[in-house]
């Protein structure tokens, strides 16, 4: 339809026909259509449609999400965590397992037992996936549940297809919507981030690194002192290091093993997602100030307890 565009609330999958999601909060569900497993929803742009129809559209996509997505998709995952629980061949009895998409900011899942059950979340990211991905993501759950060696094949599989470009994009637009995490510019009260990394950049990498943006995180993140988003090409690094207290050795070490992020990519390796692998770390202990900032972080008690990850 001209002018067609899907549209997503409640973490539907919304890619239109033509590949644009939807960013005007008015727009209005006019119909549906069904693209293989995955229910796409057609809107017009905001204005065009009156109150009363948008109204209408909205109470639809809500009674759609709720009867469809969550009955049927649910149901079907069910399934597959059953039949992949059997495949185990376990001699307990069998418990009752109830397997559901949720809403997840990323491509992440979980299992956990409540008393006698056991209840897995997917991340709706997913959806979409074929029936083999969502039985590996079952097989790596039950494996990380019940401590098992699961087939390397299984997370070959489920990685092969989570790092696929089209995925990307989705956890890309999932995440721009769903982000509460809003990153300021690299200005900081105590330390220039665009200046430090143009000079991090000569010293060690031949100014080679080249990233879409890189700022402070607008609060004080405490769990994660950097990280390197490596979908948008981003260095964000804790506002918790603009601090006085900070030496500049720590602050630019967190931000040197951020921009050798970018140089030593994550990798498969025997199923697994790598990130610190030993070529990473040998190149991280080039950094001048290695030791005195490792050491530093060690002891960094308040007032970031806990904040150590990058
Ligand atoms: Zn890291």
């Amino acid at each position: 339809m001209p002018g067609g565009v899907s549209l997503a609330p409640y973490g539907m999958p919304y890619y239109s026909l033509n590949g644009h999601p939807v960013t005007e909060p008015g727009a209005v569900a006019t119909g549906l259509i069904r693209c293989g497993r995955v229910p796409h929803l057609v809107a017009t742009a905001p204005g065009s449609v009156r109150a009363g129809a948008r109204l209408a559209c909205y109470t639809f996509l809500l009674w759609y999400y709720i009867i469809l997505v969550s009955e049927q998709h649910h149901l079907e995952l069910t399934d597959v965590f059953v039949r992949t629980y059997r495949e185990l061949g376990r001699r307990e009895a069998e418990p009752q397992i109830h397997a559901t998409f949720y809403p997840f900011s990323t491509l992440r899942h979980n299992i956990r037992r409540r008393g006698d059950r056991l209840v897995a979340r997917v991340s709706d990211i997913l959806q979409a996936a074929p029936e083999e991905i969502l039985e590996c993501v079952a097989h790596i759950l039950f494996g990380k549940l019940f401590r098992l060696r699961i087939k390397a094949e299984y997370r070959n599989i489920y990685w092969a297809y989570a790092l696929d470009e089209e995925v990307d994009r989705r956890i890309i637009d999932v995440q721009r919507l769903r982000s509460r995490k809003i990153y300021g510019d690299g200005n900081g009260s105590m330390y220039d981030l665009q200046g430090a990394f143009d000079r991090l950049n000569r010293q060690y990498f031949d100014g080679q690194i080249s990233v879409a943006h890189i700022g402070w995180t607008q609060h004080q993140a405490k769990s994660r002192l950097g990280f390197f988003d490596e979908i948008r090409n981003r260095i964000v690094i804790s506002r918790l290091l603009d601090h006085a207290q900070v030496p500049p050795a720590v602050f630019e070490y967190v931000l040197y093993h951020e921009m050798l992020h970018t140089v030593h990519k994550a990798q498969i390796r025997h199923g697994r997602r790598c990130v610190h692998y030993d070529e990473f770390r040998r190149d991280e202990m080039k950094f001048l100030h290695y030791s005195e900032a490792k050491q530093f972080l060690a002891g960094w008690g308040a007032p970031a307890k806990g904040a150590r990850r990058i």
